[in-house]
């Protein structure tokens, strides 16, 4: 997935649910490194996918996943639309930003770009409302955007983002940090016949996909002993761990 080994810190916190008027649903519309031949590449020069797309509609709250201070709050012309930018330090001299996108409005009214370890526009709690949905940006509906990158501090003190070579600019894959969020997602292939049914899940677990049957109709079939069966799940298709 990563064109070079990236370097995490073993502490990085779990990440709340940003959006938790959301019920447990499939509603992960894009994974990190998903779309690799498409603008991410051609514009960016990306891998693919540099963050988690998470489907809601427009105005629903979004809240900080993270205890951070706020580093950047604004409108501009790229890719993000109206964006919320946050820091934390996990105080190992390391820490990440995490970059929220496609807003409606904010919560924080409008800061440039401080950089990482700079506390002046203050601090954004956990669960603390920072913008509304939107599809502002370059962005085709309703959904929240997230990346998540890692910094880290040097002997003067100074914050450098790593992992920089990884293919995504340091943007590393969020979804093994957010709680409380089902991580699979169902793909129809509907130009075969019957349908192929593909099904990427990270780190999915059994009751993740029964949820994703509950919300989607396609049955999911069990074992006697409760666990997925996944032969008769995609007797024609194929079930691809992502
Ligand atoms: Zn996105």
């Amino acid at each position: 997935m990563y064109k070079t080994p990236v370097e995490i810190p073993s502490n990085i916190e779990t990440l709340i649910n940003p959006l938790p008027s959301r019920y447990l649903k499939p509603d992960i519309t894009q994974f990190f490194g998903e779309n690799g031949l498409s603008i991410y590449r051609d514009v960016y020069g990306w891998l693919g996918h540099n963050g988690i797309d998470i489907f809601a509609p427009f105005g629903t709250i979004c809240v900080s996943m993270a205890d951070s201070y706020l580093i950047e709050s604004i409108s501009r012309n790229t890719g993000y639309g109206l964006r919320v930018s946050t820091f934390t330090d996990l105080g190992n001299n390391y820490g990440f930003t995490l970059t929220y996108g496609h807003f409606w409005y904010t919560y924080i009214g409008y800061r440039r770009w401080i950089e990482p370890g700079n506390k002046i526009y203050g601090r954004i709690k956990k669960g603390q409302k920072i913008g509304r949905v939107d599809s502002t940006g370059n962005s085709t509906g309703n959904h929240l955007h997230i990346t998540l990158k890692v910094w880290k501090k040097n002997n003067v003190g100074d914050w450098n983002l790593i992992n920089i070579k990884n293919g995504y600019n340091g943007a590393i894959n969020p979804l093994p940090y957010l709680q409380d969020h089902t991580m699979a997602k169902l793909l129809v292939d509907k130009s075969t016949t019957p349908p192929t049914y593909h099904i990427s899940f990270p780190i999915g677990s059994p009751d993740e996909l029964k949820g994703l049957g509950r919300n989607t109709g396609l049955v999911i079939p069990e074992k006697a002993d409760g666990t997925i069966d996944f032969e008769k799940l995609a007797p024609t298709g194929e079930v691809k761990p992502l």
